[in-house]
């Protein structure tokens, strides 16, 4: 019985349409905050946006977009903070005790949340293989380059060999 598709025999009408075998909840770093997403996702893509490195912290994010129908707080919703980024018609929600973001909603896309990958534990159902403002990935971000260990330091590894570096004149290769 466990995993099957729950009979409706206690339906109300207003229950939310969300089927417990096609759900996966996430949380953020403290749990306050849980999520419940539809599986699988729409999409899975990456976000090397400026303002995305900024409110995360990290070279890029990696999100999973949902209807927002498909989207659901089951706890902390009261803990949630948001903040309107005005200039660029962005809404970021996270949690106001241990920071995490939890929903990146977009202006130009009102129909859709955008959640990250990072809260959710289990499978969304989607690759992530699309990138979003891929021309402002800094060259500090790791793009998976042989590690060794670090001798001496345990848990710590090092890129091997010389890491290339992009040359800004580069562009005279294209010009006569
Ligand atoms: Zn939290």
């Amino acid at each position: 019985m466990a995993g099957k598709i729950k009979s409706e025999t206690s339906a109300k009408p207003k229950t939310p349409k969300m089927s417990a075998s096609a759900t996966t909840s996430g949380a953020c770093l403290c749990g306050v905050v849980e999520v419940a997403i539809k599986v699988p996702v729409f999409w899975a893509w990456h976000d090397h946006s400026a303002s995305t490195r900024l409110a995360h912290g990290s070279a890029y994010a990696t999100y999973v977009g949902c209807w927002r129908s498909n989207v659901r707080i089951v706890r902390g919703e009261g803990l949630l903070s948001r903040f309107a980024d005005t200039e660029r018609g962005h809404v970021r929600t996270f949690c106001s005790r241990c920071g995490s973001p939890v929903m990146f909603e977009r202006g130009r896309s009102p129909k859709m949340v955008n959640l990250p990958r990072a809260l959710f534990a289990g499978r969304t159902g989607r690759e992530s293989k699309y990138h979003v403002a891929i021309d402002e990935i800094r060259d500090w971000a790791y793009l998976g380059a042989p590690v060794v260990p670090l001798k001496g330091y345990p848990g710590v590894a090092v890129e091997k060999g010389k890491r290339v570096v992009r040359q800004p004149s580069a562009k005279g290769l294209f010009e006569p």
